[in-house]
């Protein structure tokens, strides 16, 4: 699948040439001395070019600080104009988004909460149509990569270019270090059915703990991301929100310092030529491996076929646990991981039930 959005370059409008493009800013707006103060700071780093802060909250819990509201965008009316940091803020209606326009807010972005929602994404879309403004949005709390896609096609539809994709994580059941699971898988897929999107990493609302954000954020640009937005706060201790997962200017400087930026392509010929080189080994391997995985499959149906004639069952459950344990030793022994090994052959046992399954023809209960 492929999407088709009309975008603007990052490169184009973004005037900080200095990429990756960097928001930084308190989670919320909590008054105009911390607004302040925390922006001046930040407006030493040239490294930051949008302000953010939330001036609407959307808490989980009723009763937490849901945000100042339209007050707060006077006090981001006077960060731009003492510091001339560009502004960003959250939106979930149309009343926010025209309060917004009005005070001169750069940037909107459409929080987690709310691109999960078609009929609120729909409603933000007419709101800004025919404006010339950057709208960033979040992927929905729910790992659900249509969902992401179609707020950003909704918001394209208006005519809005300047777009870009939040990549914040998303909420799980498992057990998981992070507040918001990264599961890289969908903003890779986002990037790979739409490459010219811009898409930026929020590693605060995926770390949820300071000390995990540098982990986050390396690992983004090593995914080629284009830059982030980040929750900074002149006293992050007594941060009204997200305490935890603040990080003082000071701090924040000292993480995008030791930030390593890496180029998608290298203009040096001899490295070209080397990645080149490994780049056919993986494509010749790939072939093997797909090659052995189809002599398999066709030996899986063979063995189908037998079991049939036989009335034996497809499952076998002691031999495909002498053979899971076996090839883990055997991976193990060979560098691989034992976690990666075990979910690979779950993935092809899998396959090998359903083709032995069409065999027996035994159709799947829905
Ligand atoms: C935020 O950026 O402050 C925020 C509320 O984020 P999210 O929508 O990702 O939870
Ligand atoms: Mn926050």
């Amino acid at each position: 699948m492929t999407i088709d959005l009309t975008i603007k370059d990052l490169g184009a409008w973004n005037d900080n040439m200095n990429l990756p493009l960097v928001i930084a800013g308190p989670c919320s707006a909590e008054s105009e001395l911390q607004m302040l103060t925390t922006a001046n700071e930040l407006s030493k780093n040239d490294k930051i070019s949008y302000f953010r802060a939330g001036v609407w909250k959307p808490r989980t819990r009723p009763g937490s600080f849901e945000g100042i509201g339209v007050k707060a965008l006077d006090w981001m009316k006077a960060v731009k104009e003492q510091t001339g940091l560009k502004l960003a803020t959250e939106v979930a209606n149309a009343e926010h988004v025209e309060a917004c326009l009005k005070a001169g807010v750069d940037l909107l972005w459409i929080g987690a909460r709310t691109s999960v929602n078609p009929f609120s994404v729909q409603e933000i879309a007419d709101a800004i149509k025919g404006v010339d403004i950057c709208i960033a949005v979040k992927n929905p709390i729910n790992p659900d990569l249509q969902l992401w896609v179609g707020a950003l096609e909704r918001i394209n539809k208006v005519g809005i270019t300047k777009l870009i994709a939040i990549h914040r994580g998303f909420s799980s059941y498992e057990k998981s270090p992070f507040r918001n699971q990264p599961l890289w898988d969908y903003p890779i897929e986002l990037k790979t059915i739409c490459p010219q999107i811009p898409i930026i990493c929020d590693p605060s609302h995926i770390a949820g703990t300071r000390d995990l954000i540098p982990f986050i954020a390396q690992k983004a640009l090593d995914m080629d991301m284009d830059g982030f937005i980040i929750e900074s706060h002149i006293n992050p201790s007594a941060a009204l929100s997200d305490a935890a997962q603040q990080l003082s200017p000071k701090d924040l400087d000292s993480l995008l310092k030791s930030l390593v930026v890496r180029i998608a392509i290298s203009k040096n010929e001899e490295f070209s030529d080397q990645l080149d080189k490994l780049r056919d080994m993986i494509d010749e391997l790939d072939e093997d491996i797909t090659q052995k995985l189809s002599s398999r499959m066709e030996i899986a149906e063979k063995i189908g076929k037998y079991k049939k004639d036989h009335n034996v069952t497809i499952l076998q459950v002691k031999r495909w646990e002498e053979l899971i344990a076996h090839r883990i030793t055997y991976a193990s022994a060979l560098g691989l991981s034992k976690d990666f090994m075990k979910r690979f052959l779950k993935l092809v046992h899998k396959e090998s039930i359903r083709r032995q399954t069409e065999i027996m023809n035994v159709s799947p209960k829905k």
